[in-house]
């Protein structure tokens, strides 16, 4: 189904305009409109014949994102967009700015059928897949509007990073992550580098990512060193355990050589326990990129943001210190992420659309796609 221009390859996109009785240049100039300027709407396409632009604009009238909301935090460092897909629905996409750099986080499914308790979008419950296009188009969007909303000198102009950590599951929605992910690549010009695949742990998903020639950066959210914890945070651990967990990652950096991120939201007397800190680094210390040897494994504290109704709190500075320390101590390289849009409820985890219907209720797995 198109749900947005950008669902259309190279190859449907030159039917469209055979079709239309236009020459096959047109493809490409319209390819450039959607890869180069990122342009989604046909009646900006300037250089196209007017009534290419009409039939385009008709044809699509009803698909792409529309914008519903803007908010802005972090004195214009961070921006957060509500975005209304084709069908009623709506997703959030997050951009971050840092001197130079430029981050857009974008959601892969509106709502979560994993339902960590923990996690504002997991609560909210499932309602459907994002396409293709629908992906790519929160990209295209917000570097569209990127150079307007530099907060000051500094700001990048374009965007430099984009990370699948916003609303949603991304390796239980493959074919539209992967889809998504070689576009940005091929077409918008991002290296593989530039971009990150989150995971709550969906082991064939991450069996995928080592098996795809596009070799971007992995992280994986494991929230805790033992069962019985991270049972209770990611129901989706009862399917795929620690173990298997950390196997399949083990895999994936065998052939990819490549290091990998481990999410850690820390709550406080939940996971925050200095024999979580060692256990976790007990478990990651062993992966080793090969050839180099050096670690494989880097963590991300991300100190618990606030989100109401699922009882979970923050923990004290000095026990976010702690944890660090034990972790670094096993030699695991460590870092606590920096939060960003907690004012506006766009840090990690805090997105839901208040305005959409409210989600199905999934159980793990059944949402595998
Ligand atoms: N579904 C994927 C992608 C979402 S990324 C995944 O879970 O990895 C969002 C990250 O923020 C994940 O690591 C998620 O576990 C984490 N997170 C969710 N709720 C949070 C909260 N309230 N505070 C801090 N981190 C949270
Ligand atoms: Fe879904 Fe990730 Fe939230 Fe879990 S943490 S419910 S997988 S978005």
């Amino acid at each position: 189904m198109t749900r947005s221009l950008y669902d259309l390859d190279a190859g449907q996109l030159e039917a469209l305009v055979a079709e239309a009785g236009e020459p096959p240049y047109r493809a490409r100039q319209l390819t450039h409109w959607l890869d180069t300027r990122r342009q989604p709407d046909p009646r900006a396409m300037t250089n196209l014949p007017r009534s290419l632009r009409a039939r385009l604009s008709e044809r699509f009238a009803g698909t792409g994102l529309e914008l519903d909301r803007h908010q802005a935090g972090d004195d214009g460092w961070t921006h957060k967009f509500l975005f209304r897909l084709p069908g009623g629905d709506a997703v959030e996409s997050v951009l971050m700015l840092y001197p130079g750099r430029a981050t857009v986080c974008i959601s892969s499914q509106a709502g979560c059928a994993m339902g960590c308790t923990f996690c504002a979008t997991g609560q909210f419950g499932f309602t459907r897949h994002l396409s293709v296009g629908e992906v790519v188009e929160q990209v295209a969007r917000v570097s569209t509007m990127l150079p307007a909303l530099r907060p000051g000198p500094g700001a990048v102009d374009h965007l430099t990073n984009v990370v699948f950590m916003g609303m949603g599951e991304p390796f239980a929605n493959q074919e539209a992550t992967w889809g998504a992910a070689y576009r940005l690549h091929q077409g918008f010009g991002l290296s593989a580098r530039a971009i990150t695949i989150s995971t709550v742990g969906l082991v064939p998903g991450i069996r995928r990512a080592a098996a795809e020639p596009l070799r971007v950066n992995l992280a994986v959210s494991i929230h805790a060193a033992s069962d019985d914890v991270r049972d209770r945070l990611v129901p989706v651990n009862r399917s795929w355990p620690i173990a298997e967990l950390l196997e399949a990652v083990g895999d994936y950096v065998a052939a990819t050589r490549r290091r990998v991120s481990f999410e850690y939201a820390l709550m406080a007397g939940v996971n925050d326990d200095l024999e979580q800190a060692g256990r976790l680094g007990r478990l990651l210390a062993p992966l080793r990129v090969p050839g180099s040897g050096g670690h494989a494994a880097h963590v991300n504290l991300i100190p618990y943001n606030p989100t109401p109704g699922t009882g979970f709190s923050p923990p004290s500075k000095a026990a976010v210190r702690r944890f660090r320390d034990a972790v670094a101590a096993s030699g695991v390289p460590v870092s606590v992420r920096a939060n960003r849009g907690v004012g506006i409820d766009a840090a990690c985890g805090q997105l839901r659309t208040a305005t959409g219907r409210l989600g199905r209720k999934v159980l793990p797995l059944a949402e595998q796609g």
